[in-house]
């Protein structure tokens, strides 16, 4: 069913995104990757991918934080596919830092990428939907779109606001055959992390993979981290006929960290 058509993943030159390219790619899906990535290796990594599973791709290397430039990706993606049946909104980026000397740029940054990339790709990618009537819009959140944790002012505002914007959208499109829903990945195991956990290693003067396990467990209940391909997985179903009365829901793959 899924064969054929078109994924567009933001952000998946790495982590996440790369995971569930290879997932969808698998189906037959043609891809779109993209990332910040130099064309070389990211022509290179699109090549393979069409090798590996007999699809088209096509690589690009926008960066989300300006709006122009995601008009030229989308205008690129349809020349060579015609439309985009899948959006992944995973791109995103972090910084921790206390709020009263959180630094202006990077909450900048964090809101063009994490949260208004989303809001300009759906606006660019829905006319074509609608018009197929047929579409599937998949949000990366976090757990930190459903509750806070210190220190991530401006990513757990940009993840709220995935999920009120994914519900918009949901209602918006509730007749024509688009579902739009946010996924909510408590710790997986990804560069985005890496940052925190030497936090934590040189705070308390621990070793790397002591300080690892201490970052997921004070808040995770699943004392390891989720694996990029679960959540490949999860986008994969959501696309899927089944999961086809799923949408406006915010749905956590967090090791029961939203439980408590
Ligand atoms: P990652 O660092 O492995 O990948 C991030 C991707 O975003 C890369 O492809 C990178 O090139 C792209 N990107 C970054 N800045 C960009 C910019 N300015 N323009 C265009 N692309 C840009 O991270 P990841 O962990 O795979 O994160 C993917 C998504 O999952 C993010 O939205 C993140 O917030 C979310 N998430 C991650 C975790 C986790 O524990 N890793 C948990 C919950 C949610």
């Amino acid at each position: 069913m899924l064969k054929g058509k078109t994924a567009l993943i933001s952000g998946s030159t790495s982590g996440i995104g790369l995971a569930t390219a290879h997932v969808l790619a698998k189906q037959g899906i043609n891809i779109v990757l993209h990332g910040l990535m130099s064309p070389a290796d990211g022509d290179k990594l699109a090549t393979e991918m069409a090798e590996q599973y007999d699809i088209s791709t096509l690589f690009d290397n926008t960066d989300l934080r300006d709006p122009t430039a995601i008009g030229a990706l989308i205008d690129r993606a349809t020349a060579q596919f015609g439309s985009i049946d899948i959006l992944v909104n995973n791109a995103g980026i972090q910084h921790t830092e206390a709020v009263d000397t959180f630094p202006t740029q990077k909450w900048d940054d964090i809101i063009a990428i994490n949260l208004s990339s989303a809001f300009h790709l759906t606006q660019q990618c829905l006319p074509s939907m609608q018009a197929k009537k047929w579409g599937r819009i998949i949000n990366i959140a976090s757990v930190h779109g459903l509750v806070a944790s210190v220190h991530k002012a401006a990513y757990c505002a940009a993840k709220h606001g995935l999920i009120g914007f994914t519900k918009v959208v949901a209602l918006e499109n509730a007749e024509c055959g688009i579902t739009a829903n946010a996924i909510c990945p408590g710790w997986v195991d990804t560069p985005l992390i890496n940052q925190q956990i030497e936090n934590v290693a040189s705070e308390k003067n621990l070793p790397i993979e002591q300080a690892r396990y201490q970052l997921i467990t004070a808040k995770q209940p699943l004392p390891h981290m989720l694996e990029a391909e679960q959540i490949g997985e999860f986008i994969l179903f959501l696309c899927s006929d089944a999961a086809r009365s799923i949408t406006g829901a915010s749905l956590p793959i967090d090791g029961a960290w939203t439980a408590q």
